[in-house]
């Protein structure tokens, strides 16, 4: 065997595939997962293969980074808009415009937005670019994830006469790695051409789509519903399906449209009747949701206990800190477990599964799952991207709840591909291990 090997081990080991490990241990060679079990067994088996391990041990958790499913690292300069109240969708998006529309250094913002993901214990992205100087914030701070080209705002007829052609250089512009993508940013914020065609735009590449869905009150079923003639009607937009008295939601008229898929993953969510999330996972499509945005735009509450007992793919996201108060998905994940508990989901699995989708979810909602660059999970041929939490060990089930509840703000070492790129100081001064 080549290549220097690291030990990571703590009292607590989450692989997520696989049950939690108690004085667990991973070993990494070359930003690869080379085992995974109990610390002892570990270690017994690099002596077996005559490999020599430098030991990096943390009294508390370790698990797989986390996975930020949606979020727009750009806007990290506009806490302004997240840290007052709104009444709605279209309230929010008064003061969020009016903000957009001063002067930014888009990449600034962008690179600090990435900075905080980092320190937050995030290894993977899904980030909505709206402007180019913002496009290469994940690559330049080698996160792994998605960087999705937002398209907003076409008009069928421009859209045909140059849009298409902007957004396909602007997909092929983006840097890589990381995966790229293009963000259709909602169904009412497009006319039907675009969201025809972007679908084929990115599968031709094999690449990547993401939508805001069930985000705007408006995109709710109304009666009377379903109704699947509209799309007989040459309709151009929504808004002319609104007019026209169809109640149809926003979930059915994307999927008539070809949107939905295995390679789409959706934010928010929250408008969503049992049909639509049906539909959605009839598509393989997965469910970012960012219950502090929600919160601060004055929706609804997402459906996660629904969600939760449908089995539908579950992702977390923290969207921007222009609705958001942090880039800390372990912040989302607490507020999910108290929303999941208020709408009746009594499972003793709660703080493992809410785990399970701020890992293994968002990576498996941006097809990070799989292939040789897998991510999410900690099993031996997986990329090393790893989260230490300070937060002590008492018993499995109790951890796991602490961690859930009261991880926000705890991430004290966060590996991207084996190397340490975060570490609090009370890390480096227990492991003796700097980022
Ligand atoms: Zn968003």
């Amino acid at each position: 065997m080549t290549g220097d090997v690291i030990l990571y081990s703590a009292s607590l080991v989450l692989p997520i595939t696989a049950p939690p490990i108690v004085d667990g241990a991973i070993a990494v060679r070359g930003g690869t997962i080379l085992h995974v079990g109990e610390r002892a067994w570990v270690r017994s088996s690099l002596a077996d293969r005559g490999v020599e391990a430098r030991e990096v041990h943390w009294d508390g958790v370790l698990m797989p980074g986390l996975v930020n499913a949606h979020t727009h690292l750009q806007y990290t300069g506009m806490a302004s808009v997240g840290d007052a109240q709104y009444e709605g969708f279209e309230h929010w998006a008064v003061a969020f415009n009016a903000i957009y529309a001063l002067e930014h250094d888009w990449r600034a913002a962008a690179a600090e937005g990435a900075a905080m993901a980092l320190a937050h214990g995030t290894t993977a992205v899904a980030d909505v670019v709206t402007d180019a100087e913002a496009a290469s914030a994940l690559h330049d701070a080698g996160l792994h994830g998605i960087a999705y080209w937002e398209v907003i705002d076409w008009s069928n007829e421009q859209w045909r006469a140059e849009g298409r052609a902007m957004v396909e250089a602007a997909l092929d512009a983006l840097p890589s790695p990381p995966g790229t993508g293009l963000s259709p940013h909602a169904p009412y914020s497009l006319e039907i051409a675009p969201l025809l065609d972007i679908p084929d735009i990115v599968r031709e590449r094999g690449s990547r789509l993401h939508i805001h869905l069930g985000e705007s009150a408006i995109e709710r079923a109304l009666e009377p519903q379903p109704n699947e003639a509209w799309h007989e009607q040459g309709l151009a937009s929504l808004h002319e399906l609104r007019q026209a008295g169809f109640g149809t939601s926003a979930t059915d008229y994307v999927d008539h449209l070809g949107v939905l898929g295995p390679d789409c993953h959706i934010a928010h969510g929250v408008y969503m009747t049992d049909r639509d999330r049906a539909i959605l996972r009839a598509r393989g499509t997965a469910v970012a949701l960012c219950p502090r945005s929600n919160a601060v735009i004055g929706l609804d509450e997402p459906p996660v206990a629904a969600y939760l007992n449908e089995g539908s793919p579950i992702a977390v996201g923290t969207d921007s800190l222009s609705s958001s108060p942090s880039l800390d998905v372990m912040a989302d994940v607490a507020e999910l477990m108290r929303i999941a508990r208020r709408q009746g989901y009594t499972a003793s699995d709660l703080a493992e599964r809410l785990l399970a989708a701020a890992t293994l979810g968002g990576a498996h909602a941006m097809g990070l799952d799989v292939g040789p660059q897998r991510t999410g999970y900690l099993a031996v041929g997986a990329r090393a991207d790893l989260t230490f939490f300070d937060v002590p060990f008492t018993d499995r089930g109790a951890t796991l709840e602490a961690l859930a509840l009261h991880g926000a703000g705890r991430a004290a070492g966060t590996v991207i591909a084996g190397e340490l790129r975060h570490a609090t100081q009370a890390f480096t001064q227990q492991t003796g291990a700097r980022a």
